[in-house]
């Protein structure tokens, strides 16, 4: 088996020969920020005492249902975790990927199952970014009246020991409650319209580089959610491009890609330490 400083070394090459680089990156990517990993309930109720007393896991927690049933209880769970984003400030990864771009000239795009606006709030342009499964600071009706999203700029308190929220957002259109809009658990209402063109200016981003080096860097994205690995995969397959795959657990994938058993800063700041060598 080949040595990870071997690999992490073939890791920084591969970045610094591509043309365009995607950015496919899940769950994991957020926790080195500091952001709760809500796999497994010990870790999810580790964070939400009062749901582990209800008996209340993540699928649970995250579901549409509570914003027409009890919306301050709905909210309760999203407001928290707004006010949490909102506060979290991006690990270096963040930064270490945008050297890169600017350094060797790459054409990029980001891909995201997370829907807590961490690339855009390390300063990557909305433009260039594909939110999965929609984004955690833009609203819609929860009816849904219509097919509005938009940002929101409220704050909502929560009182921790209920998870209660103190007040609730209502759509500006219609006076139903309004609830974030992002794909949650056993989610009908969803609307998908902006998380579409983002996807229209990914595939445009695709159309325009087909033929170039493309490297996928996937980060800290499972396969209990396997939206992103399945999209990276595809990449490989469809473009032919070669795969880094940063995963401290579920790191495994087959030459020519890259498997790096590590968490996403930690392997970052590896290859960077290649791709820079003093
Ligand atoms: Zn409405």
């Amino acid at each position: 088996m080949e040595n990870l400083q071997e690999k992490f070394k073939k890791a920084a090459r591969v970045v610094k020969t591509s043309r365009a680089l995607i950015i496919t990156s899940g769950a994991g990517m957020g926790i080195d920020s500091g952001l709760p990993d809500y796999r497994g309930e010990e870790g999810f109720w580790r964070e939400y005492p009062l749901y582990r007393r209800l008996g209340i896991n993540y699928f649970d927690a995250a579901n549409p249902e509570h914003f027409s049933s009890d919306p301050h209880f709905g909210w309760g769970f999203y407001a928290h975790r707004i006010d949490l984003y909102r506060k979290t400030n991006p690990h270096e990864g963040f930064y270490i990927l945008k050297r890169w771009i600017k350094e060797f000239d790459l054409n990029y795009f980001v891909v995201t199952s997370n829907v807590d606006g961490q690339f855009q709030k390390a300063g990557y342009p909305e433009e260039k970014i594909y939110e999965v499964h929609g984004s955690i600071h833009y609203l819609q009706c929860t009816l849904p009246c219509g097919d509005s999203i938009w940002y929101n700029d409220q704050e909502v308190e929560v009182d921790f020991e209920t998870m209660l929220s103190l007040s609730i957002i209502h759509c500006p259109y219609c006076g139903a409650v309004a609830r974030p809009n992002v794909l949650m658990f056993g989610d009908f209402s969803w609307i998908g319209d902006r998380s579409d063109k983002q996807e229209d200016r990914f595939r445009e981003f695709l159309q325009q580089h087909q033929d170039d080096n493309i490297v996928v860097i996937e980060i800290g994205a499972g396969t209990s959610v396997p939206t992103i690995r399945n999209l990276t995969l595809r990449l490989a397959r469809s473009y032919n491009a070669r795969v880094i795959r940063i995963n401290p657990r579920e790191y495994e994938i087959s030459p020519p890609h890259i498997s790096l058993p590590c968490g996403g800063l930690d392997g970052l700041e590896k290859i960077d330490e290649e791709v820079n060598p003093e």
